[in-house]
């Protein structure tokens, strides 16, 4: 096979913006950069790194925190162009380039009113995101973007290309649900789709900061007995300096709750209104909206750019000392674009037996991500990531040691490892030592292939 992208060198027109990252503290500069354009190149370009003996990274749409996707004066193998999105309503199924946005899948699924769970903001790639399992919106309801891979073409570390799946290389597919990009590279997915919508019950509520312990409590104890189709979740932020928010609560620290029912929206306000008539809000933003709107209601308003510093950890429990801990560690924010999320595990997620795909942590009923955000000036980086950390610690106790690698940055190979059960642990690293013994694919939350 030969490479028929286009390869751009440090020197061309056109690199730097190809470098450019979701996270604006990641400045790498590859040794070249292949733009792939079909499977065959992605192929062709691993085989030729192979036998040149240059290592390389994989960048799907460059939102990984980590920016595992760049390495300075390694090969960086591009696959933004494998993007289509072609959906089989009569097999309810999409294939999914491998450089493919959810923004791409949401739109195309949504126009025949099927869905699958994905990525929270569109521009998020769903290499990365559903490698590494998929927590979206639709989760409760649908299960994890991984619960719904039917199969998957891959690129292996000597080249060759393969299909994944539960009848052909039945090894793989399991590792590839949950275990990153340690076991090749998906040039495409091919996804189970759902009825959902088009328009569903979701929006915003937004309270004033001195209500976000209330307003947490409150939505834990609605979400733990809730049924699938209620989603969403909690956000401590910073209300928006926007005209639909009360002049005196701009730029304050304020509580969001995300309400997102995948059902008939007029059930769907009645089922969340425990959460939905929770006081009266400062700002409500919830009502019928399409799916695809649903998705965007955390996308960062900022261009991208912007430094971020990542942590994140499952809760085995969030008793009231727990929320106490959150809010009074969070606030005030270290910078206006931060967002202190909390998501609810339960329902389809909880539903998926313990080992059946590589992701586990299936009975953590909550998942805290601590994304914190600011503008691009590195003399603000001590305190927002020294507020990420003490945002973690403070929340240690109630965690369950283990993590949603999605959501964290480098945190080392102990980190990788307490995302697993030691035996789930133990089979993705002896599947890496069969697909990758040379640890070829090690630019990701990295599992080492078995001694
Ligand atoms: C704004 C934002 C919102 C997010 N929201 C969510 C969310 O709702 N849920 C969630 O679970 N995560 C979320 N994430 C985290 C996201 O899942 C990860 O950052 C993921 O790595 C993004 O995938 P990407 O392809 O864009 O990443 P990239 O940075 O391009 O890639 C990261 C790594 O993933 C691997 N990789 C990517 N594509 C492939 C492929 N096709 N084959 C093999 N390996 C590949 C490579 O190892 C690569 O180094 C979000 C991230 C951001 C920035």
């Amino acid at each position: 096979m030969t490479f028929s992208g286009t390869t751009l060198s440090p020197d061309q027109p056109g690199y730097d913006e190809a470098r450019r990252l979701f996270n604006g503290m990641i400045d790498r500069r590859p040794s070249r950069i292949l733009r792939c354009g079909s499977t065959a190149d992605v192929a062709a370009a691993v085989a030729d790194c192979r036998a040149l003996g240059e290592p390389f990274s994989v960048l799907g749409a460059g939102h990984g925190v980590t920016g595992s996707a760049l390495i300075d004066g390694a090969v960086c193998i591009d696959l933004r162009g494998l993007d289509r999105v072609e959906v089989d309503p009569a097999a309810a199924a999409a294939r999914v380039g491998g450089g493919a946005t959810w923004g791409l899948v949401d739109a195309a699924t949504q126009e025949l009113g099927l869905a699958v769970t994905g990525g929270r903001v569109p521009s998020t790639g769903v290499g990365g995101l559903a490698l590494g399992s998929g927590s979206g919106w639709l989760e409760r309801k649908l299960g994890f973007t991984c619960d719904n891979l039917l199969s998957a073409e891959v690129v292996t570390a000597s080249g060759d290309i393969v299909t994944a799946s539960e009848s052909e290389n039945a090894d793989l597919f399991w590792a590839i649900r949950g275990g990153g990009g340690n076991f090749g590279i998906v040039t495409e997915f091919v996804l189970k789709l759902h009825p959902i919508g088009p328009v569903v019950l979701g929006g915003m509520l937004l309270y004033p900061g001195f209500m976000a312990a209330d307003v947490t409590r409150n939505w834990r104890d609605f979400i733990l007995t809730a049924p699938d189709e209620a989603g969403g979740g909690v956000a401590l932020i910073t209300a928006p300096p926007e005209d639909f928010v009360p002049e005196p609560a701009r730029g304050q620290p304020c509580v969001g709750v995300i309400v997102v029912y995948a059902g008939d929206p007029e059930k769907g306000r009645e089922v969340m209104a425990p959460v939905i008539e929770f006081g009266p809000p400062a700002v409500d933003l919830v009502q019928p909206m399409p799916y695809v709107a649903v998705q965007r209601l955390l996308e960062p308003p900022n261009p991208p750019g912007m430094r971020n510093y990542w942590s994140g950890d499952f809760l085995a429990e969030l008793p009231d000392e727990a929320v106490d801990a959150w809010v009074g560690s969070a606030f005030p924010p270290a910078s206006p674009m931060t967002q202190m999320i909390l998501v609810a595990g339960g329902g389809a997620v909880a539903r998926v037996e313990e080992g059946a795909t590589a992701f586990g942590n299936r009975d953590a009923p909550f998942n805290l991500h601590h994304l914190s955000m600011w503008p691009p000036d590195p003399s603000l980086d001590q305190a927002n990531i020294e507020k990420t950390r003490s945002v973690a610690a403070a929340m240690k106790p109630w965690t369950t040691g283990s993590v949603y690698l999605n959501f964290i940055g480098d945190e080392g190979l102990h980190r990788v490892a307490s995302a697993f059960a030691p035996d789930t642990y133990a089979r993705l690293r002896a599947i890496k030592k069969q697909w990758d013994p040379d640890n070829v694919f090690r630019f990701n939350q990295n599992i080492p292939p078995a001694d």
